[in-house]
């Protein structure tokens, strides 16, 4: 039998916001290697479990663990430390810098010396060959010296795919990557999802079923906060209470 190592792992987790629950009492193992799918209907609580796991919010009450070391209550950057990194969203990227400033910059803040590092030539040249491995990766090769502000809304999302992919987390959690794609980007993303996936662990948030169908190993419902239902793909796609769960929205 398969020995089950548990990368990213949550216990009676809880987040209120002045008295409303959002997150109740959720348990989740993430599995190491596995692609791993949060859904749910609106308001169920998906980006708050989301921003608990990467220490953007602090739980009211339960643990968080990574590779069995409890993170519970750190900074996002201690977590990043430990292997788990979120993709930036959109808004953080800025308009006059171009996709391959943007990963020298993520490079640079990784290689953690600061201005001790700055003049380092070297460095610099192996930030500027690794920023394109990265923009080729993502299919970004070509726009690698456009602003940012002139890529299209498919092209900051792969970006924002190569920002993550530069931090090389072993764990990679993706909010909603195919949101507010057209069909052609959506595949593309899918199938670059596929390729980051392997030697990694993946979570992510998305509406698309067809997305979740075609990349989840495990996918985990929430509703209302809680946990719904979890399995795979076919198994809670069926499970009636799920069924319910979507036609109510
Ligand atoms: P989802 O991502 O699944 O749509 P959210 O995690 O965004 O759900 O929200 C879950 C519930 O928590 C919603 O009812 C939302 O209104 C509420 N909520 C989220 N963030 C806050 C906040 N900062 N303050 C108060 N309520 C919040």
């Amino acid at each position: 039998p398969g020995s089950r190592t548990v990368a990213l792992s949550a216990r009676g987790l809880s987040k209120e916001f002045r008295g409303f629950r959002a997150v109740k009492d959720v348990d989740l193992d993430v599995v190491e290697g596995e692609v791993h799918a949060l859904v749910g209907p609106n308001g169920a609580g998906k980006t708050t479990l989301f921003n608990l796991l990467t220490g953007y919010l602090k739980p009211t009450s339960g643990t968080i663990t990574v590779h069995g070391k409890d993170i519970t209550g750190k900074e996002p950057e201690q977590i990043a430390h430990e292997g788990v990194a979120r993709s930036f969203q959109i808004t953080s990227l800025f308009d006059n810098l171009t996709p391959r400033e943007h990963l020298e910059l993520a490079l640079q803040g990784m290689a953690g010396g600061g201005m001790r590092f700055w003049r380092s030539d070297s460095l610099l040249r192996r930030h500027r060959g690794r920023a394109d491995e990265l923009l080729e990766h993502v299919g970004l090769a070509g726009l690698a010296e456009r602003p940012a502000g002139e890529l299209a809304y498919g092209q900051k999302r792969a970006l924002e795919m190569a920002l993550v992919l530069a931090l090389d987390p072993q764990v990679m959690l993706l909010d909603e990557p195919t949101a507010g794609m057209g069909r052609e980007d959506v595949d593309r993303t899918i199938e670059l999802v596929r390729q980051v996936a392997a030697g990694r662990t993946v979570v992510f948030v998305d509406h698309n079923m067809h997305v979740v169908g075609s990349l989840a190993d495990h996918v985990t419902v929430l509703m209302s906060g809680e946990v719904l239902a979890r399995g795979t793909y076919e198994q809670v796609r069926n499970d009636e209470r799920v069924v319910a769960a979507y036609l109510g929205e």
